[in-house]
């Protein structure tokens, strides 16, 4: 018997390279005749496709269309089978819709799944693919379109040709974070590389394979890879995944150190009903509970065609992806960097082919968008949760949710909204699991404490719960979900318990308990509040990187003294559309505000480079970051900067200390052009004067501080990308972050050049990128007379302690030490990590 064609290599007879149809049904009769001459099918089923096309759409997408016949002709279909008619001058097949590859699919039952399940692993690789529609050798088309490469070959005998081994010494095992760093290496070389765990092997390009293999510490793998650049993807592979255990291993260490003064919670003076959990996030919450009931969601089923369902779901994923990088990208500036992972590692989930070309299959096989996303969604996340570990468990979690964030996007009537509708008074908020998204959305004001059923100290419920200083308890299995609504308790974040019905004496305690600790934290709070001033007298202001008013509270009690860097294109990044000006207004208004008289330096809109907006839909970039980003576009979009002027100017009507500062300044033509928009809206709304600065973020601003110091009142230094544009590494390059440090003794020159400049004409130099937030960087910044720092509100208190401890005169002598170094671990090295 003749092999089918699903299932096994597509035969060189039924490609057929270079045709040029004259139309889509003659592309469909040369399809249709291949499979006819192989025996595929009856010369009639060519009819039965055309009239398929008249009922249904079969353009799949990206230049591909898979015509095939009505079902009720499938008797016509004699051995299974597909043929391919390369189109490279492209056939119209609908209007808008051209094709350049005629996949014609003759399947007796649902064998055609097969052949879509490989089209869609094509689709997620668009420069591949177009290469097939010009390929000259039809060898290229027949390994795209056979291979499957789902199935590596497992077994020990099924390494690839070059491997090494490995013992994960990772102490809670390969959890998301450091597995989507893996793919991310992985994914940046086109050798097949895969991991084994005795007889299971998984894709090391494919999060959700690599995590089903559910990798504990002590467990031995093999690495292997084969293809062109096989060693140096093994190599690099090899770097990164033992970089990582130290960073695991301190992790792991700072759970064990919390785990500990866990034994220190609160003990009620009654013997009271407990419900036993793990502290996540230290404190005690007294107040009702409020068990969320679990998410109820019924996806309906609406069929649509099946490209409208392909086109629906790569929106909602592209969307989805921009949405959590921009999520990621303000959780690290406001966070850390580990908590900015939790958003990558769900990116990279939805990167997983396996979740996509299921979904694919389920609306093929003639499902809804929606219905089939969501039933990939739960299925994946059913075998995570299957294989009975504590990790995976939580990575199902984390599935569940990034495939709500889409199903959001597929349909907005899909949304869960439960969390949101909590009760007006403050409870204690229960739920099997929470999701960072709903974790990062709590409404502070009526969820005093949390507690789940699930999760685990180093989940993400409970770093971001840490991060908002709400106590939390977390694995307090099922009985915390039977308990009654309003039930009141005492939940004790820091030894793991949720205590029930408290009587007088026990609340009472409970209230001299969370006084005692109130106290303590005012009496931290006090030294964060004193100001950064050296031991020989000299001060530096202290100021937050927030860009919302609701950040700015926290920012204050972490001891900033105002607001040196607010990022406006936050206001765009994280919804659909762009704020308006009243809208704006509105914000800017609140941030003066919340700040009380303290200065708010508001930075106008830097989009571009890492920083895109979808909705704004301006035009692709080749090399974004040497593009048309910060001023540059605001210059060319007078819809985007005038809006926000007046927004701005209008604000400062109202009082408060507000100053304007201008992102990615090159030239003066640039800064003249910004002024003379101010002045005009200014005067037109007869508002008052505000300093006007510009970030030195750009090497040619550095070099030229004493002219443009000439025309604006301030200066802060951007350094991440001053960084990046001194030393020429991409700042989001995987390879490269190590290497852009910004004390490279280049970047600690160029500092110097623009506090040197700006000290020419009496202006004052601030600096707003990483490295203020780091004590060391801040003291040698303070050291070359930069006056002003400002960061991310968690860091203040550390960097307010390093000054405090030094002489200025201790700091200037270090910088002048650190300019003259040969490299950054030179300057890193001059680090004695304390008092100066
Ligand atoms: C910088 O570049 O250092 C900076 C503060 O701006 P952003 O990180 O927003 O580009
Ligand atoms: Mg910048």
């Amino acid at each position: 018997m003749a092999p089918d064609t699903l299932t096994a290599p597509l035969l060189p007879d039924l490609v057929r390279l270079a045709a040029s149809p004259a139309g889509k049904q003659d592309a469909i009769g040369q399809a249709a005749q291949l499979l006819v001459a192989a025996g595929c099918i009856d010369p009639a089923y060519a009819d039965s496709m055309l009239r398929r096309e008249a009922v249904a759409n079969t353009y799949l997408g990206h230049g591909v269309a898979i015509p095939h016949g009505m079902v009720e002709d499938r008797n016509m279909v004699r051995r299974n089978g597909i043929a391919v008619l390369q189109v490279p001058g492209g056939v119209e097949w609908n209007p808008g819709q051209t094709a350049h590859l005629v996949v014609a699919i003759a399947a007796q039952s649902d064998a055609h799944i097969g052949i879509l399940r490989r089209l869609t692993r094509l689709m997620q690789d668009e420069a591949r693919l177009s290469s097939l529609f010009t390929a000259t050798d039809p060898a290229l088309l027949i390994a795209a379109l056979s291979e499957d490469q789902a199935a590596p070959v497992a077994g020990p005998g099924g390494d690839l040709a070059e491997s090494f081994e490995w013992v994960v010494d990772y102490p809670t095992g390969l959890h998301a974070r450091p597995a989507s760093t893996w793919v991310e290496t992985a994914r940046s070389f086109a050798a097949r590389i895969q991991v084994r765990h005795g007889d299971q092997v998984a894709d090391a390009k494919a999060l959700v394979s690599l995590l089903q293999l559910g990798l504990r510490a002590g467990d031995g793998i093999v690495v292997s890879a084969e293809g062109g650049d096989a060693t140096a993807a093994l190599a690099r592979l090899k770097a990164v995944i033992t970089r990582l255990s130290a960073q695991e291993k301190a992790d792991a260490k700072a759970a064990a150190l919390r785990a500990r003064s866990a034994a220190q919670g609160w003990t009620p003076p009654g013997a009271l009903p407990v419900v036993v959990g793990i502290g996540a996030s230290p404190g005690l919450a007294i107040g009702p509970v409020h068990v969320l009931p679990p998410a109820d969601l019924t996806v309906p089923d609406q069929p649509s065609p099946l490209i409208n369902g392909g086109d629906r779901l790569h929106e909602a994923l592209t969307l989805t992806r921009q949405h959590l990088k921009a999520l990621a990208d303000d959780t690290g500036r406001r966070l850390g960097a580990a908590e900015a992972g939790i958003f990558r590692a769900q990116a990279e989930l939805l990167n997983d082919t396996d979740l996509i070309t299921l979904a694919c299959q389920l609306m093929v096989e003639g499902h809804g968008v929606a219905w089939s996303w969501h039933e990939a969604v739960e299925r994946t996340a059913g075998s995570l949760s299957a294989l009975n570990n504590p990790v995976l468990a939580a990575r199902a979690a984390d599935l569940r949710d990034v495939g709500q964030r889409v199903l959001a996007r597929i349909d907005p009537s899909l949304r869960i909204g439960s969390i949101h509708d909590l009760p007006d008074q403050p409870c204690i908020l229960v739920a099997d699991d929470l999701s960072p998204s709903d974790t990062a959305g709590l409404d502070m004001s009526r969820v005093i404490g949390l507690a789940t059923a699930q999760g685990g100290p180093t989940s993400h419920t409970a770093i971001l719960a840490r991060t908002l200083g709400l106590p939390a308890i977390v694995a307090g299995g099922k009985a915390l979900l039977e308990l009654a609504d309003g039930t009141p308790a005492v939940l004790d974040g820091q030894g793991g318990r949720l205590h029930l019905d408290p009587g007088p004496a026990d609340l009472e305690s409970a209230g001299a308990w969370i006084a005692r600790q109130a106290e303590r934290k005012a009496r931290e709070e006090e030294r964060r509040g004193l100001p950064a001033r050296t031991r020989d007298g000299h001060t530096v202001e202290i100021g937050a990187n927030v860009n919302r008013p609701d950040q700015v509270p926290v920012a204050l009690s972490q001891g900033a003294e105002g607001v040196g860097l607010m990022r406006t294109e936050f206001l765009f990044l994280e919804r659909s559309d762009a704020p308006g000006e009243e809208e704006q207004y509105e914000t800017y208004r609140a941030m003066l505000e919340a700040l009380d008289g303290r200065p708010l330096i508001v930075r106008t809109l830097d989009i571009g480079g890492d920083k895109q907006v979808p909705h704004l839909q301006l035009p692709q970039e080749e090399n974004p970051f040497l593009g048309v980003r910060g001023a540059r576009l605001l210059l060319r979009q007078p819809d985007l900067l005038e809006p926000q002027l007046r927004a701005l100017y209008r604000a400062a009507k109202q009082g408060g200390a507000l100053s304007i500062m201008f992102p990615m300044i090159t030239s003066l033509r640039e800064v003249e052009a910004l002024r003379a928009a101010c002045d005009r809206i200014r005067a037109e709304l007869d508002a008052p004067a505000v300093p006007l600065g510009i970030m030195v973020e750009v090497p040619a601003a550095a070099v030229q501080a004493d002219m443009f110091a000439r025309h604006v009142d301030f200066f802060s230094i951007g350094t991440n990308d001053l960084t990046q544009y001194a030393l020429a590494i991409d700042r989001q390059h995987p390879d490269l972050a190590a290497e852009a440090d910004s004390l490279h003794p280049a970047v600690l020159r160029l500092i110097r050049m623009t506090v040197e400049g700006a000290a020419r004409h009496g202006r004052w130099v601030g600096v707003c990128g990483g490295i203020a937030g780091d004590p060391f960087g801040a003291a040698l910044l303070t050291g070359l007379g930069v006056r002003e720092l400002s960061m991310t509100p968690h860091d203040i208190p550390a960097v307010k302690d390093r000054l405090r401890d030094s002489d200025l005169s201790a700091l200037q002598d270090l910088a002048a030490r650190a300019i003259a170094c040969e490299t950054a671990d030179a300057v890193r090295a001059l680090d004695g990590g304390g008092a100066s």
